[in-house]
């Protein structure tokens, strides 16, 4: 985008609330079942049936209101927002329209050039459509299916105001809504199951121009990168238009991720009405004021306040409380390792370097060391206190990985005689085989070339299996050489 322009941002998200049962029956939410299992009268929309208001999704989009700051309203009503599509077995879905839930409240994002909150127009309840599935197997030509299961499933609706000025923000804003709704167990905000959705609308000014563009609304964006990318493709088409002599069309459109442009899916002449009408199966809602206040208190620390604490409590580095945080498990798992007694350092660097690894190399949760951090924090103690190497200490998290939680750390030291060799008489024959077989390297230590010597010192390692405390060997190998 040229300076001349600035980009207006508001976005759309639909996430998934992490309830038992479906919205307005007792249909089990779950991802992942056969199609059509998890279905009854009531979500598939048969004649004669009623649907009755989920508690727990109630009590979930009230803390994902409480969460986000909005004022949550006395009294809320649901509304039926009609229209045709294949997914929709009632013809209409149950959402709410002029009495949402929540309104009026507000997430902090981190720019590049600081903190800055955005705006939360509503926060709403509505249940979910089915889906549809288009096989390309032969002979299925012009033929979908459709899966019910997630019709009725529980959905809030998370309305920002147009208060994102470019990708990046749009991008901040989606990640710490997303760590936020994790935090506070709302949603397990998973795109790849469909658990968390985003549509986005964008339009472009002059800057200091009060009067908004003509908007344009991107549908269907299945991942954060996709939304940066659309809009920032979707802002420099307006620009393109514009400076040509064009107007910008009110239109919905949808990403291609492959030809990395947007398509127009209908124009606003096609855009669909509604006709919202109160939905008559369904009573009012009051949300009790202390019903409010419990959940308020009831509401896990979010992450900004665990970041602030681990810096200025716990004395962590502001770069290794931004990781540990920005994912929950993670961060329980750091404090779990801080209750088996390690320093807060410690038990960072711990997380950070093997526990990160590990998890991106055999694609598990942080919750899967949750049962391991007794002899994690064991290990790390032997490495602090010298009785095992560095690299020995990373090979026994490998193998905590691979035991279970029975197995003695003590024994494996032992039995695979393991221990750190820090005896200079044991090393010493070591270093002297090493030095014979390297006249190269010690010629260049000679001349002056002394950071050659860590060659040496890594040669040592490799005899050792690991073993040998670098120390004593770089001041053996200093000591023959001299
Ligand atoms: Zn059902």
């Amino acid at each position: 985008m040229t300076p001349s322009w600035e980009t207006v941002i508001g976005l759309e998200v639909h996430v998934q609330l992490k309830t038992r049962t479906k919205l307005f029956c007792g249909c089990v939410n779950k991802y992942g079942a056969d199609p059509n299992t998890l279905v009854c009268p009531i979500c598939l929309g048969l004649p004669g049936v009623l649907p009755v208001l989920n508690r727990q999704a109630f009590a979930l989009a009230v803390r994902a209101g409480v969460a986000l700051g909005c004022d949550v309203a006395n009294l809320t009503k649901f509304d039926r927002k009609n229209y045709y599509y294949p997914d929709l077995p009632k013809g209409y879905q149950i959402s709410q329209y002029d009495r949402p839930l929540n309104r009026r409240g507000r997430l902090e994002i981190e720019t590049p050039s600081g903190k800055k909150n955005i705006g939360i127009t509503r926060i709403h309840l509505e249940e979910d459509a089915g889906k549809l599935i288009h096989p390309e197997t032969e002979g299925t030509a012009g033929v979908s299916f459709v899966d019910l299961n997630r019709a009725g499933v529980p959905l809030v609706e998370i309305v920002s105001e147009p208060d994102m000025r470019s990708p990046e923000e749009a991008y901040a804003y989606l990640t710490a809504l997303k760590e936020i709704l994790q935090y506070v167990d709302v949603s397990d905000c998973d795109m790849e199951k469909g658990s968390l959705r985003c549509d986005a609308n964008v339009s472009i000014r002059r800057p200091g121009d009060p009067k908004l563009g003509v908007k344009t609304e991107i549908k269907n964006l299945n991942s954060f990168r996709a939304v940066a990318k659309a809009l920032s493709y979707e802002a420099a088409r307006h620009a393109q238009v514009i400076e040509s002599g064009g107007k910008v069309e009110q239109v919905t459109l949808t990403w291609d991720a492959v030809a990395e442009k947007t398509i127009v899916l209908r124009s606003k002449e096609e855009a669909h009405d509604y006709r919202y009408f109160p939905e008559p199966d369904l009573v009012h809602v009051q949300a009790d004021p202390a019903f409010v206040a419990k959940v308020r208190e009831a509401l896990p620390e979010r992450p900004a306040a665990r970041r602030e604490r681990y810096v200025h409590e716990l004395g962590l580095p502001a770069y290794d409380a931004g990781v540990l945080t920005g994912d929950k498990e993670l961060a329980e798992l750091f404090d779990r390792l801080r209750g088996e007694g390690l320093a807060p350092k410690i038990a960072s660097n711990w997380v950070m370097k093997h526990v990160l690894a590990a998890m991106n190399e055999k694609k598990l949760h942080a919750s899967a060391f949750f049962d391991k951090t007794r002899r994690i924090a064991e290990v790390a103690r032997k490495v602090e206190a010298k009785e095992v190497t560095g690299q020995t200490g990373g090979d026994l998290f490998l193998w905590i990985l691979e035991t279970p939680e029975s197995a003695s750390v003590d024994e494996h030291v032992r039995k695979q005689g393991l221990a750190q060799v820090s005896d200079a008489g044991a090393l010493e024959a070591i270093v002297k085989d090493v030095i014979a077989k390297s006249p190269r390297i010690v010629a260049d230590i000679k001349a002056g070339k002394t950071t050659a010597i860590q060659a040496l010192v890594g040669q040592v390692m490799r005899e050792t299996k690991g073993k040998a405390n670098a120390t004593v060997a770089r001041e053996l190998i200093e000591k023959a050489l001299h």
